[in-house]
């Protein structure tokens, strides 16, 4: 018998996709607009209280979009978090601004926040200061948001929330995806919900919601003709994955739960080896844990992470190392950085372990097991 794979997040399906689906197709809007789009935005809005949304087909999109309607282009430079998918700065790329890549701090892994607002404060007086700063809400856990955002206002920099992983987290009581002027959502297959592909932007104000509408749908003007003033995008979300997305976000408070519970169940089963540490939960918010993630300091451990994940993969179970932080990344070679030690190690000690909320106990005691049992192993060898 071959032992079935146990995936790091793979897709899960709530049962009711196919009946949304299905009504959606026999309503015969399959266009990429229709009703189902309307409902998915305005019930993403209200989940994540902001007032504007425009669903898109990726949340890289919803990043290049937030990044157009703030104006942003050559010649200005965006700050973002160095340890990140590369997403979010290859939107930052796409505008033909410069990324500037800022370090993680150790209690949440995300934009420290001392040094943003020094390193702010310093642009502020020699006139470099970015046009908008992109801050990730990594891993399902948001950023120290507040000291950030003050630190912005001060200064003028508009503000995007890359809360792709953090859909159902928040900080002091405020959902992710609320705290910038203008946020993002991924709805690709391995995020806490999914529309096999897709994303979301929101918004404070319509007016840029409304701009990114234009652009998103090839920026065709509103007449009987094909006119164009600006150079658009196909951008917008199908009407048929929408219908999918709406059945997803209704299950997002079972799934939130499904990915703490999964946690406190790593925690509780390996948080006490030696060498482990897992990704701490900052007293601000309350994080999602989309991922499971932990450090193992190699010379404690007796064993590398590589070591980990080559065991894991040998038990047929996907764990993949924490995000290469994007100042280490060829394509982004260059680029100027502030700091990047912290991301650095995290990157070269940390482990996301399999966290999808459609993991069993008993897949999860394969996966525990499989870590654990290794320095009985070594003993004997
Ligand atoms: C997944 C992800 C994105 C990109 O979303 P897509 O829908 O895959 O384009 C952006 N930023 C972060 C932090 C992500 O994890």
């Amino acid at each position: 018998m071959t032992t079935p794979r146990i995936y790091l997040s793979p897709p899960e399906l709530t049962g009711n996709e196919l009946g949304m689906l299905g009504a959606a197709i026999a309503s015969g809007w399959i266009a990429p607009l229709g009703p189902h789009v309307d409902a998915f935005e305005a019930e993403t809005a209200r989940r994540v209280e902001m007032p504007h949304a425009l669903a898109l087909s990726s949340g890289t999109a919803a990043l290049h979009l937030a990044l157009l309607v703030l104006g942003v282009g050559r010649g200005d430079t965006v700050w973002t978090s160095t340890l990140t998918f590369a997403a979010t700065s290859n939107a930052i790329a796409y505008t033909g601004a410069a990324p500037v890549f800022v370090d993680s701090d150790r209690a949440s892994w995300n934009l420290d926040p001392g040094l943003v607002v020094d390193a702010l404060d310093r642009a502020a007086r020699t006139n470099t200061l970015p046009k908008a700063l992109v801050g990730v809400d990594l891993y399902g856990q948001c950023a120290d948001w507040e000291p950030i955002i003050a630190a912005c206002r001060r200064h003028g920099v508009w503000i995007v929330e890359d809360a792709a992983e953090a859909l159902g987290a928040s900080y002091h009581g405020k959902p992710a995806g609320s705290l910038g002027d203008l946020a993002t959502l991924s709805f690709n297959g391995n995020k806490i919900i999914t529309t096999s592909g897709g994303g979301m932007l929101l918004g404070t104000h319509k007016a840029w919601l409304d701009r990114a509408r234009h652009l998103a749908t090839q920026a065709r003007e509103p007449v009987r003709h094909y006119e164009h003033k600006d150079i658009g995008y196909n951008y917008r979300l199908s009407n048929l994955l929408a219908a999918v997305g709406r059945a997803q976000l209704a299950d997002l408070d079972r799934r939130v739960e499904a990915r703490r519970t999964i946690q406190a169940r790593y925690v509780a089963a390996l948080g006490s080896r030696p060498g482990w540490s897992f990704m701490p939960e900052a007293s601000f918010g309350r994080a999602t844990h989309w991922l499971s993630c932990a450090v193992i300091d190699s010379a404690a451990a007796g064993e590398t992470r590589d070591d980990v994940i080559e065991r894991l993969a040998a038990a047929e179970i996907e764990a993949r190392p924490v995000w290469k932080p994007l100042h280490l990344q060829p394509a982004f070679s260059g680029a100027q950085t502030l700091g990047g030690e912290v991301a650095a190690q995290l990157f070269r000690d940390g482990i996301c372990l399999p966290s999808g909320s459609s993991l069993t106990a008993a897949d999860q005691d394969r996966v525990i097991a499989a870590i654990a049992t290794t320095p009985a192993l070594r003993r004997r060898a």
